[in-house]
């Protein structure tokens, strides 16, 4: 695999031309100088941003060339102090937004299916008219990444095109294409699959010609997203960065549910996120420096490299107050880095998502209710999609939504056969044509259980730890199954009624009724499912309980979890292992996110830790551990090890001989 760099700062430059002195304060030293003192080793500088501005002296473009630049080599002069300094410098272009060609190649605006163009109207501020790939603005990229690549010659490292998504367009160049493959345009996800193909054709030609100029550059689309949308198109990036800026929008569980399947993919990955309170151009701001080491040191949990975003201001000079805090926290991540990159994800399991590969920002609530859920329950897994190989994991998981066709009905049998344990909820792997569960299930369906909410009776070891004398609601619809080859592993009670027209009791929904239980979890083996939808429910309202029953079905499918804790559950820890140094190193997280404001969720502080005790059961015997990057050694009594007290952040060092 190839490896980019790990500590890196993208460096935004979407930039007015109503302002005067573009980069009359850039200073070469200067700039290079705070990277290197901030423990920075790769920058994306600017080429061309969303105003539609260059920022070298383009031959080709003269009169794109932000008409305010006062140093005509801007882009040069900042690779250069970089390089000076080892440190990379990949080019940003953006392509589907840029404000300055939506004004004035209107032929090349992606169309709505009434005409509109997307975006705010063009006297209005904000750049967000998009451009479309199928018409000669492909052209126009494909001789701007030429010359930029003519202009930096040696010096270019690699390339991070921005804005490169799924958009549904209804331009004249798309129109005649779609209709030549027949496509109907009033059926607006037929619409959708080809601007998919579009954006992959775009993504396959450009990769090719970037190769042709320089085969050893790196290549990055951004979509602000990489999933299931992604795969198809892999093999033509050197490497995934996830922008993914908890305050910007994409909030605490973005990271995790899109860096689980990314890495599956099985190419670099790097998290990004940015230095602002809020989101991109939020000039004048910081990020809490607590907030900033989770996000960051999250992605170097997962064995991902960093990248944080910041704008430079429009004369060119970098803030020392930015750098300072991106200082402190890339300081700890060089320390520490060597125990996590290069690494390997140490998985169990993985869960299947049902994300559509038609919609970049479509993270489906069940998969976000089941990362929450295994974060907590510190399972080691990958996100995979219902194409990729199952074989490599203990344990798959199919959430309430996933269903199946025949094809993926077989491969889950085939799995189960040849010795691999399958959790499901609801619908997880029903075939909806047919009715039928996969056959290793052992259980039957009947349809919606009508009669809902229904009130588990907590017996048997799936409800261990539940108070054995209380009843659980789960609030959301189930599913009825009945065992078949499999055997109940858990009932529940119906309500009196259920709460329509005339027949309601209370607040909410009707108590539970005396009267028989039925089975709401079936086991056959390795094959556990349960009626209703574990991972919803989790989403929705968090039940504890909910957390209790799926525990308990993983530690009973598993037998043991890589590792388990016994600390607060908002506490993460991800294994990583080093097979050239013999060792796997687990990393403890513990900062909690806030929702002190009505907008975002953010971390002011590390949260301590004490005497926190991981219990392991690794593949390999590990019966030494230390403390790293500080070296402190903690015993290691039967597979249980125990973390002196820790702010934030503790790695721990497990070598294996
Ligand atoms: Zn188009």
């Amino acid at each position: 695999m190839r490896y980019v760099r790990a500590r890196e700062v993208h460096l935004d430059f979407h930039t007015s031309e109503h302002i005067h002195g573009i980069g009359q304060d850039f200073d070469a030293d200067r700039f290079g100088d705070t990277f290197k003192n901030a423990h920075v080793n790769s920058v994306t500088v600017f080429a061309a941003g969303h105003h539609g501005w260059l920022y070298y002296p383009s031959q080709l473009h003269p009169k794109q060339v932000h008409p305010q630049l006062t140093r005509p080599d801007l882009l040069r002069e900042q690779v250069q102090a970089l390089h000076a300094r080892d440190i990379k410098a990949p080019v940003y272009v953006t392509v589907q937004w840029s404000r300055h060609l939506a004004a004035t190649h209107p032929e090349w605006l992606i169309r709505k299916a009434n005409g509109a163009h997307e975006g705010g109207p063009l006297h209005e501020p904000g750049f967000y008219q998009s451009l479309c790939v199928n018409t000669g603005y492909a052209a126009y990229l494909r001789d701007l990444v030429t010359e930029i690549s003519g202009y930096l010659g040696d010096d270019l490292d690699g390339w991070f095109f921005d804005i490169v998504g799924i958009r549904p367009c209804w331009c004249a160049a798309c129109r005649r294409e779609m209709l030549e493959y027949g496509v109907n345009l009033n059926d607006e996800e037929a619409v959708r699959a080809f601007a998919s193909q579009t954006i992959n054709r775009f993504k396959r030609e450009m990769s090719r010609h970037v190769r042709s100029l320089n085969p050893d550059a790196t290549i990055f689309y951004n979509a602000g997203h990489v999933g299931p949308c992604t795969r198809e198109s892999k093999d033509d990036y050197s490497h995934f960065e996830i922008e993914s800026l908890p305050s910007g929008g994409w909030g605490y569980l973005h990271f995790p549910v899109a860096a689980r399947y990314a890495r599956a993919l099985g190419l670099d990955v790097m998290g990004m996120t940015g230095k602002f309170h809020t989101s991109w151009g939020d000039f004048h701001s910081l990020k809490n420096q607590a907030a900033l080491e989770f996000e960051v040191f999250r992605m170097l949990s997962y064995g991902c490299a960093a990248s944080v975003g910041d704008q430079l201001e429009p004369r060119g000079a970098l803030n020392p107050a930015t750098y300072r805090l991106i200082g402190n926290v890339y300081k700890r991540v060089e320390e520490i880095e060597p125990w996590a990159r290069p690494a390997k994800a140490l998985t169990e399991a993985a869960l299947v998502t049902p994300e559509t590969p038609l919609r970049e920002h479509a993270l489906p609530e069940t998969v976000m209710g089941a990362a929450q859920m295994f974060e907590e329950l510190a399972l080691q897994y990958d996100i995979i999609d219902p194409t990729m190989p199952f074989d490599k994991y203990k344990l798959v998981i199919l959430p309430d939504d996933m269903t199946a066709d025949d094809a993926l009905q077989k491969k889950v049998d085939d799995y189960v056969a040849a010795g691999g344990a399958v959790l499901a909820c609801a619908r997880g792997g029903l075939n909806p044509d047919t009715g039928a569960y996969p056959a290793c299930y052992g259980a039957k369906w009947h349809g919606p259980h009508r009669l809902f909410p229904d009130f588990i009776l907590p017996e048997g070891p799936l409800a261990d730890g539940l108070d054995a004398e209380g009843k659980y609601v789960i609030y959301m619809q189930g599913e009825e199954v009945t065992p078949d080859e499999g055997q109940a592993a858990l009932s529940a009670v119906a309500p009196y009624f259920p709460r329509e027209g005339l027949t309601f009791c209370s607040h909410r929904y009707t108590p539970a009724a005396p009267g028989n239980s039925y089975p709401v979890a079936v086991r056959n083996g390795k094959a556990l499912l349960f009626s209703h939808p574990m991972f919803g429910q989790y989403r929705d309202n968090a039940p504890h309980w909910c957390k209790v029953l799926i525990g308990n079905a993983i530690r009973e499918l598993l037998g043991a979890q890589l590792v388990t804790h016994n600390g607060p559950s908002t506490v993460t820890v991800s294994l990583l292992e080093q097979p050239e140094h013999s060792r796997y190193i687990a990393h403890v997280l513990h900062y909690i996110p806030v929702r002190k404001s009505a907008t975002i969720d953010t971390i002011e502080e590390a949260s301590p830790l004490d005497d926190v005790t991981l219990t392991l059961s690794l593949p390999r015997t590990v019966t030494k551990a230390r403390l790293v990057p500080n070296g402190e050694e903690l015993p290691v009594t039967n597979g249980r090890v125990t973390l002196p007290r820790t702010m934030g952040y503790a790695v721990v060092d497990l070598p294996y001989a």
